[in-house]
Order: structure tokens, then C-alpha cells, then sequence
């Protein structure tokens, strides 16, 4: 077997530089394919960019008979063939979106072994045509890409994932890698016994992207401040902006064109041709913005993106992560920026309340938002957290907001109180509930026309927070509810204690808040200070 090993591992090498024109394997890649092509089960973690794809394909062409590639991204397979076939790979892909003829010739293809890589939509495997199509063939292995897809845990389940485990159960000699560019302990061990994968061997890549800096800022008038930071660090590159809303998306565009910022929106409204058209755009085009909701990005290979922007608040640090994680995969310096403000945690937690689906479901919503939220408020480094979420140490990096500017943290424990006590005041008057606005003209002493009107001006919290500002207030309303002191109610965005509140109400807890950066709203990079 040594021999083989070593047999294989120089053709391994030889396929990498004939075919793919690399002089060398990145860090890990080779322990990768030697395995794979021994025939052992791997379950790879590698983060965007770092080079998953050449796990699968090297050993495909090595081993034989034909690669088998399970993977979620139908929009790109097309891409995906076309780019091995200029190389001389021959490939083909079977998906919903093919002509029937198209389909019979690749099947035909995969039948005769003419091809060495057949990528493979998830719902085909609901087909039993498509197991006896299998059975047909040779396969040499069964790549699972975006393999997290599997895991219900995770932020991005595929139902149709869960048929994957058959594909064991009916070749269980085919060897399978798995691989995935987010996966917490939870999500890991989720794939593992999903897919069956307790024999394979896992191998971990460093998670840390160094040349990304990450931002988190608080936002007050996101756009403007949007336009600054592109002005101001990246002008005339390409990035992504990605919105919660598909109106926002549109509204987000036209703003930065009508400030001479070249962009063009992304998002699963947008009609297919034009989708397709703003996508290749920003492949082909140099210093093109693309302004997109989350069904932008997956599988996208474009190394110089320069920045990645996020005008909403993310629904859990894996998203983050991958999101984020298009940005300099060229490894040249590219910018993570973030804007969220207090009414990101309160609609995220509505729409957790509103959510379909049992309580365990809407306990893991609450668990992956908390999580995120928590990456928001950190004083400590943002790479050390980040890298911490998925289970691997890092040193403060030098190159995030906090350990550029560290945070002010200031004694928030009687601001905190204030805050409470006026929230606990209203929430007395059972007819009527409030949000954090009215909450905050009550502590400012704001005589409003809505204060008025319930009487508001004659408690006795009325007026008893005028030390700080309104953004001030709004921050110590935003981190209460992060940390878990302050909870939002029912659809109004209505807000109530929990019980976590009590013990600062009691004075039995302090609360050290995060001072937010209120002049310089970008983050300030000091690079160019
Ligand atoms: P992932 O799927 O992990 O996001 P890809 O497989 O798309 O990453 O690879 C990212 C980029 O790195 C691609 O442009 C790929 O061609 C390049 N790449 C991968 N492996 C190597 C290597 N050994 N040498 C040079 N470039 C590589
Ligand atoms: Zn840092």
C-alpha cells in the first residue's frame, strides 16, 4: 500500500500541475487527496477560497471511474463544467433545469465512463431513475459539497440532504468526502451522523482569514454611511452589500448609482435573466457592487473582492462567517463591515417569535441570533470570537475594529435600571404596550404628543435619563437586549424584562456596556489615518 500511496501521490501531483496549472497543493490539500484517492472517507472544514473544490476533482480523475458531486448550487453548475472542460476535464451535470436531451447525452456520458466529473443536484436523488442510472456506472467516489446543508443545526438546511445517506447505504465501498466551509462542533457532529461519516477523517483547515478586516459598527443612516466607506477606502473596487430585504436591495442600488457608485441588485425576485446578467457582470467587470440579499454569493469564485458590506444584522455567525468570507480571496487586504443598530435585534427577534416551525427550531434561531449579536458587542478581538465559534484559538489579530480602536466599555448598571424600570413601569399599563422609542422620550423627558396622550409625563421615570442621548440610550436599549436583560415581545416590537432583568433591577448585577464608536461611525481603519 505504501508504494500505491506513493504511486499515487506523484500522479496526484502530476494531475494538479498538467491539468490545473498549479505548481504545489496548499496546506492540507495533499493530505486530502492522498486519502480520498486511497479510498478512505474525509470529512473536510475549509474555509471560502481555501481550495475545496481540487479534493474532489484531483482524485476524480485519479481514481477510476467517475466523480459523483453532490452540490445545492444548480445556478452554477453550468459554470462549474464549463470551467473544467476548458481545462480539459470532461464533465457534465445533471439538474430540473436540463432539456431532457442535454440529460440523456450526460447520462450516456456517465454510463460509457467519457466523463471524469458528473455534478449532481440533491433532488435527483428523490429519482429512482437516478439510483439505477448510478448503478450503471463506475463511480470513483462521492464528493458532498456544502455539506452542512445536511445539518438541521445549522443556518442552511436542505431536506433533500438528508437522501445522501443513501448513497452509502447502496455503494458503501464508493469512498465519500464531505465538505463544508461553516461547521460549528454542533454542525460537524451533525454532518457526521447525518451522513454516516464516523470512520472518515477529518481534517480541519485553520479557519482564520487574516487579510479580511472585520468591522461592526452602530448604524444610524446605514446608506450614507455605506457611501462613506466605499468613498473613503474603496473606490472604484468590487464588493458585495448584502440587505435583509429585497427592497432595501433595491433601494440600496439606485443610492449608490445616484452617487456614482457603479452597482447593480441581486435577489431571487429579480427575474432569471437578469440575475444572471448582474452575476456575470460582476465576475467580468472590474469595481462592480453588487447589492444582494443572501441568495447572492454561494459558490461565487471571484478573487478581488475588496469588500464584503451588511446593512442588516445577520442571522447567526455561520452566515457571517461565509458571507464575509468572499471578500480577498486573492489574500490581498479586503474589508468586513457591518452596520446594525437596536431595530436589527428587535425585527430578528420577531421574526424568531413569528417563525413556522416547533419551539426547538425557534430555540436554535434564538441560540444562532444570541451568538451573533454577541460577535457584535464583544470589547475583545473580533477574530479571536470569530475563530473561537468554530472551535479554534487565535491571538488578538491587530486587524479588526477592536484592536484597532479598543472599545470604551463604561459602568452601564444604572443607566441599565433607568432603562428597566421605565420598561416595567409600562408594562403595568396592561392595555397598552410600548416599544423602545416611547421607552426612550420617557427617560429624555420628551413631552411628545404620544407621551401626552398616556399620561406618560407624569410617572416618575419621566425624565430621569437625561445624562445620556438618544443614540446613547438607543445603544444601551441595543446591548441590554443583546446580553439577554431586556426581551422583545409580541409583533409591535413591544419590549419586557426577563429574568435575567430582575437581578439587575435589584441591584444585584452590574452591567458594563460597550461605548460605541459615535463619531468616527465607520470603524475607523487607522490604515490610512
Ligand atoms: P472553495 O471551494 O474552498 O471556496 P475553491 O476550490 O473555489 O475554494 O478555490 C479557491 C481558489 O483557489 C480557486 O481560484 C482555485 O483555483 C484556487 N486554488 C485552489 N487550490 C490551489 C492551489 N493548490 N494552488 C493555487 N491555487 C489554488
Ligand atoms: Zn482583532
Amino acid at each position: 500500500a505504501a508504494t500505491d500511496t506513493g504511486q499515487d501521490t506523484r500522479d496526484a501531483l502530476e494531475v494538479l500541475r498538467r491539468v490545473f496549472g498549479y505548481d504545489s497543493f496548499r496546506d492540507g490539500q495533499r493530505e486530502i487527496v492522498d486519502h480520498v484517492v486511497d479510498g478512505g472517507d474525509a470529512l473536510v472544514l475549509m474555509p471560502t477560497g481555501g481550495g475545496k473544490s481540487l479534493c474532489y476533482q484531483i482524485p476524480s480523475l485519479v481514481r477510476d471511474g467517475v466523480g459523483v458531486v453532490v452540490s445545492p448550487l444548480i445556478a452554477l453548475m453550468q459554470d462549474q463544467v464549463d470551467a473544467l472542460t476548458a481545462l480539459g476535464v470532461r464533465a457534465g451535470f445533471l439538474n430540473s433545469t436540463q432539456e431532457p436531451e442535454e440529460r440523456e447525452r450526460v447520462e450516456e456520458a456517465f454510463v460509457d465512463g467519457r466523463i471524469d466529473v458528473l455534478y449532481l443536484a440533491p433532488e435527483r436523488l428523490r429519482l429512482e431513475s437516478t439510483v439505477r442510472l448510478l448503478d450503471r456506472g463506475t463511480i470513483s467516489l462521492f464528493a458532498i459539497d456544502e455539506a452542512h446543508c445536511v445539518a438541521q443545526w445549522g443556518h442552511d438546511f436542505r431536506p433533500d440532504y438528508l437522501l445522501l445517506s443513501h448513497l452509502h447505504e447502496r455503494w458503501p465501498e464508493v469512498p465519500r468526502i464531505a465538505l463544508t466551509a461553516t461547521a460549528t462542533e454542533a454542525t460537524r457532529a451533525e454532518i457526521v451522523s447525518r451522513l454516516d461519516l464516523g470512520g472518515a477523517r477529518q481534517f480541519v483547515a485553520s479557519f482564520d482569514r487574516p487579510n479580511i478586516q472585520y468591522r461592526i459598527v452602530p448604524k444610524n443612516d446605514p446608506k450614507r454611511q455605506l457611501l462613506r466607506l466605499l468613498r473613503a477606502e474603496h473606490a472604484g473596487e468590487a464588493g458585495i452589500v448584502y440587505c435583509l430585504s429585497r427592497a432595501s436591495v433595491e433601494r440600496t442600488a439606485e443610492f449608490l448609482v445616484a452617487n456614482d457608485i457603479p452597482a447593480v441588485p441581486y435577489h431571487a425576485g429579480l427575474d432569471g435573466r437578469t440575475r444572471a446578467a448582474n452575476q456575470a457582470r460582476f465576475l467580468r467587470e472590474d469595481g462592480l457592487v453588487v447589492v444582494a440579499t443572501i441568495a447572492f454569493g454561494m459558490g461565487i469564485d471571484k478573487p478581488d473582492v475588496r469588500f464584503v458590506a451588511h446593512l442588516d444584522l445577520p442571522k447567526s455567525v455561520e452566515g457571517y462567517y461565509q458571507e464575509t468570507g468572499r471578500a480577498g480571496r486573492d489574500g490581498l487586504p479586503s474589508t468586513a463591515w457591518l452596520a446594525y443598530g437596536l431595530p436589527d435585534v428587535v425585527q430578528q427577534r420577531r421574526l424568531i417569535d413569528g417563525s413556522e416551525g416547533d419551539d426547538q427550531h425557534r430555540a436554535r434561531l434564538v441560540a444562532h441570533l444570541d451568538a451573533m449579536l454577541a460577535l457584535c458587542e464583544t470589547v475583545e478581538c473580533r477574530r479571536v470570537r470569530l475563530l473561537a465559534y468554530f472551535g479554534q484559538r487565535g491571538e488578538p489579530c491587530g486587524n479588526c475594529d477592536t484592536c484597532l480602536t479598543p472599545p470604551e466599555t463604561w459602568d452601564g448598571t444604572v443607566a441599565a435600571q433607568k432603562l428597566l424600570s421605565t420598561v416595567s413601569r409600562l408594562h403595568r399599563e396592561r392595555r397598552q404596550r410600548f416599544g423602545a422609542g416611547q421607552v426612550i422620550d420617557i427617560l429624555l423627558g420628551r413631552k411628545t404628543a404620544k407621551v401626552i396622550q398616556h399620561d406618560h409625563d407624569t410617572l416618575s421615570v419621566f425624565g430621569i435619563g437625561t445624562e445620556l442621548s438618544e443614540a446613547e440610550w438607543r445603544a444601551v436599549a441595543r446591548q441590554l437586549l443583546a446580553q439577554g436583560l431586556l426581551a422583545v415581545q409580541g409583533e409591535h416590537g413591544v419590549l419586557g424584562l426577563t429574568e435575567a432583568s430582575g437581578a439587575v433591577l435589584r441591584r444585584e448585577r452590574e452591567v458594563p456596556l460597550r461605548r460605541d464608536a459615535v463619531r468616527s461611525s465607520e470603524g475607523g481603519s487607522t490604515r490610512t489615518a
